[in-house]
């Protein structure tokens, strides 16, 4: 269904000849854009189609590939993988972005918080790290929790009125997936690939979207860093503790407590795994984790759709410390079904709780407005501070008004962050009918076209939300020598920092 056929192959060979490595990256580059027309279009027929007949119990991003899908989903979920490599995200209210594991830190690179999380916050959201009356940053909860990101966090402006947050790809300007940077993209991933003997961990599917508690992803997550504090790594740190295992006295490692210990070994050959799983060789995290996620359970067993490995290394961790701890002797047919019993309970327990995507109805250009709006900011590069000004212009007369802010990193940001304000005020004062007029035309430009800035997204979100609710309204350039009010509010509001105030 996919796959890229004999024509497509034999005119690209004509435009350069290519090898199966460049053909294989083509094929993928074309299964990405395909799925990422499913991702930006779950209503089309094709999607609706496809997502109910395999994605019936997870979101497409989320659902874990099987032996016993067909060859063409398999292609599509090739292609996703792909995205899911290079995609990031543009915070908008912040409640769909995991603050620790989900790349959301800059908008040409998959950049997350350094871990390991903290225990006490590992489940936070971004939206969590907002204000919920203001929806600004709360500064003070990120400097507890990523203090080395400050800056960088409160250079990012999200959306004050609950624009859903958006998944972009990486590597082209406006966030869309092309084929070419897919091709380069996937032609870069498969050279790394061969230079590395052994298969590496896919962080998304191996532990963030596994369809599991948040707790058991953060044990995973732990154990593959080797950041899970059993004997050996006590040992390391010199940790005054018995490093041996209590179950059979060997060296207590990651790998001997999960799989190589008699005990763990047992545990993984007893469960109600469909596959027969061959451990003449010893299993190790590092190299068959990814395998061990894709086992089915057996029917009866009633996970069917739910992943069984993670909860077992959960369940042979909780017993381990159980033992340690509280003196408590689990057996490996209690490991098996507390895993079993957790897996069931978490999988009863999911709701499905949509984020809602706000109405955005069409801008248009109406020649006759009561209001006339000015707006214009005052950036100094160096500080990032910036001043906001803006008049509100009626028959009855000018209103004049300022604000200042900081941590904005461009001219672009500073004017849209002028016109969110200026908007917000026109609301407040009862205004219906509005034209916005700017000298930026830039930001001119990203309100009357479908081209968003990414650096802006929250801010344009918003003003486009907030602009639905007039009657009428327009956007406007208007040339720097008309719009003196504007100009001259934001320089003196950059001047000394003032709060509204009439002439
Ligand atoms: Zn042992």
């Amino acid at each position: 269904m996919a796959w890229v056929s004999w024509d497509d192959m034999t005119q690209t060979k004509s435009n350069g000849g290519l090898g199966f490595r460049d053909f294989q990256s083509f094929n993928n580059a074309y299964l990405a854009k395909l799925s990422w027309r499913l991702l930006n279009n779950p209503n089309s027929l094709l999607a609706q189609t496809l997502f109910g007949k395999y994605c019936k119990d997870e979101e497409f991003l989320q659902c874990p590939g099987n032996y016993s899908e067909s060859h063409g989903w398999r292609g599509i979920l090739i292609g996703r993988d792909l995205l899911l490599e290079n995609m990031g995200w543009l915070v908008g209210d912040g409640k769909a972005i995991k603050a620790w594991p989900d790349p959301w830190l800059s908008l040409t690179n998959q950049v997350r918080p350094m871990g390991p999380a903290l225990e006490w916050c590992s489940y936070i959201l971004v939206s969590d790290l907002l204000d919920p009356d203001t929806r600004e940053w709360n500064r003070d909860l990120i400097r507890l929790i990523f203090p080395s990101l400050e800056t960088t966090i409160l250079s990012m402006k999200p959306s004050r009125l609950g624009a859903s947050d958006k998944l972009k790809w990486l590597h082209t300007k406006d966030g869309e997936f092309s084929t070419k940077t897919g091709y380069s993209t996937a032609l870069e991933a498969r050279s790394k690939d061969s230079d590395r003997p052994r298969p590496s961990v896919n962080w998304n599917r191996g532990v963030w979207n596994l369809k599991t508690a948040p707790k058991v992803q953060h044990v995973i997550w732990k154990a593959l860093k080797g950041a899970l504090p059993v004997g050996e790594k006590l040992l390391a740190r010199q940790v005054p503790i018995d490093p041996l295992c209590k179950r059979c006295g060997k060296l207590e490692s990651i790998n001997h407590l999960l799989f190589h210990c008699e005990f763990a070994e047992k545990v993984w050959k007893q469960a109600p795994f469909l596959q027969y799983l061959d451990q003449r060789g010893l299993l190790y995290l590092e190299t068959d984790w990814m395998g061990l996620v894709e086992l089915t359970c057996l029917r009866p067993v009633g996970i069917v759709a739910t992943q069984l490995a993670p909860w077992l290394i959960c369940s042979l961790w909780t017993s381990r410390n159980n033992m340690i701890f509280n003196n408590k002797i689990v057996t490996i047919e209690e490991v098996i079904s507390r895993a079993i019993s957790s897996a069931k309970e978490w999988k009863n327990a999911q709701g499905q709780d949509e984020p809602k995507k706000p109405s955005q109805r069409k801008i248009e250009d109406v020649p006759h407005y009561d209001t006339v709006l000015q707006t214009d900011a005052a950036w100094t590069e160096t500080t990032g501070t910036t001043g906001l000004g803006w008049a509100i212009k009626t028959a009855r007369g000018t209103q004049r008004f300022s604000n200042s802010t900081t941590f904005v990193t461009s001219p672009l940001m500073a004017e849209s962050l002028a016109m969110r304000e200026a908007i917000k005020k026109s609301k407040e004062l009862g205004i219906r009918s509005l034209r916005c007029e700017s000298d930026s035309s830039q930001l001119i430009k990203a309100l009357s076209s479908s081209f968003e800035p990414l650096e802006i997204y929250g801010i344009i979100s918003d003003i486009k939300i907030e602009a639905s609710s007039f009657d009428v309204i327009s956007f406007c350039w208007i040339p720097r020598e008309r719009n003196v009010d504007g100009d001259s509010l934001a320089k003196a509001a950059l001047r000394h920092v003032t709060t509204d105030s009439f002439s």
